[in-house]
């Protein structure tokens, strides 16, 4: 098949690279670039030191705090810990220009117990969650001392931190509790580790089921011709296993593990499966999920009357994971300033395909988003072997930094592109 990874393109209107222009003309910019250049190894020190402290999904208490000590100390404002473990403080604007969130995820996908630290070879650095997200967490610290040491003022105010549960069945609890306390952003930039030409800009959209049928049970042999959960459980995957979705926006779904059982001269009194169903379009996701529950419920139904029962298998239904989709233009302003931020260090810019990140939140509320690469090279993500390599990593922070302040202006200098649009948004809710 094939793939359309990356041929999407933005194009980058006259005002935004005259933006670019100015920005690369001006002596604090390029102080603030050089700067996360001659960072680069600072900041994988201090990649590697966050990473050894293990961050499990909802356990992520000991390195936030550590986390609100390292914002503390580079003069970040009003800076909290919410009651599920975000972190965020402000690095306040000249006045009154839109609100940008920058940030990275605490959290990884390694139990409590698992070895983080780093172990340097052949030139890589290998430790569980160095690169998802260690290199985001760090990325934001090295931007802002680059901030604070080019003095730049940016006029809209940076909104900067880490978020909890970005992972797994993390559910994205942590930009799900920000949107839902605050209405007063106007633009998203989330960090992960990529390439500094990627950009993305769409969110794939899942949701998660458990569904466990159950029955009396019974010898299978004395007790035949009682209605059985996994025969149920059957006739759902079989059901499930035909379903046709759209290939374009992209739609899927995968029975992903099966259980239920004790012997093989027994009924069971339970079959339970775990569901994943994904598009990037929502209401495809909402049809898909319609047609899902029909097959799982019709599936019991079949059951008792294959056996002329009424009500002997019964399911139980359970959502574990709801990650809304969301999409936007690749001509929308953060897709076209993040675009020209990779031009002006001489890439060319790459539209990823949808995948699942923090951004998807802000995308499907219609706030402007992407999730950006943090720089350098990675691989093994979630695997005990995840590693990554530093070399000429600074690209990465440099398109995030030339992003934001296109994003929200620099005094004196340039006008903010990113809209003022939380306070209109606010009104029509
Ligand atoms: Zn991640």
């Amino acid at each position: 098949m094939f793939e359309e990874q990356g041929m999407e393109k933005s194009i980058i209107s006259d005002s935004v690279k005259a933006v670019y222009k100015t920005l690369l003309a001006n002596s604090q910019v390029e102080s603030g670039l050089s700067f996360l250049k001659n960072d680069n190894d600072y900041t994988t020190d201090e990649q590697i030191e966050l990473t050894a402290i293990e961050a499990p999904t909802f356990f992520e208490e000991k390195r936030g705090l550590y986390y609100k000590e390292k914002l503390e100390a580079l003069n970040i404002h009003n800076i909290t810990i919410d009651e599920i473990g975000n972190v965020f403080g402000v690095r306040p604007g000249s006045g009154d220009g839109p609100k940008l969130v920058v940030c990275a995820h605490l959290d990884t996908v390694f139990p409590a117990g698992t070895d983080t630290k780093a172990k340097r070879m052949n030139g890589k650095i290998y430790a569980p969650g160095i690169a998802d997200d260690g290199r985001g967490l760090a990325v934001v610290l090295t931007l802002i001392r680059a901030l604070n040491h080019a003095d730049i003022k940016t006029r809209g105010d940076l909104i900067i931190g880490a978020t909890v549960g970005e992972e797994g069945l993390g559910d994205l609890r942590g930009v799900k509790s920000l949107f839902e306390n605050r209405n007063d952003i106007d633009g998203f930039i989330s960090i992960e580790p990529g390439s500094p030409q990627q950009i993305t800009y769409l969110g794939t959209g899942s949701k998660r089921y458990s569904v466990t049928y159950k029955g009396p049970g019974g010898h299978s042999f004395g007790n035949f011709g009682t209605a059985n959960p996994i025969h149920a459980l059957g006739r759902a995957i079989a059901n499930i296993a035909s379903l046709e979705t759209p290939a374009n926006p992209k739609t899927t779904f995968n029975v992903g593990v099966i259980s239920g059982g004790t012997s093989v001269n027994t009924i069971s009194e339970t079959g339970n499966m775990i569901i994943d169903i994904r598009s990037n379009s929502q209401d495809e996701l909402v049809r898909l999920e319609e047609k899902l529950l029909t097959i799982i419920n019709e599936a019991a139904k079949e059951e008792n009357l294959r056996w002329n029962k009424s009500n002997e298998v019964t399911v139980d239904i359970k959502l574990v994971g709801d990650r809304p989709a969301g999409t936007q233009s690749p001509d929308a302003m953060i897709v076209q300033v993040a675009a020209a931020a990779t031009v002006a260090l001489g890439f060319e810019p790459i539209l990823n395909d949808a995948i699942s990140t923090d951004s998807n939140v802000p995308i499907h509320l219609g706030i402007p988003a992407v999730t950006l690469g943090g720089g350098g090279d990675a691989g093994g993500f979630h695997t005990l072997n995840e590693y990554y390599d530093s070399t000429d990593a600074h690209y990465g922070v440099q398109k995030i930094f030339l992003t934001i302040l296109g994003l929200i202006g620099c005094e004196d200098t340039t006008e903010s592109l990113l809209e003022k649009i939380a306070n209109v948004r606010f009104l029509q809710n």
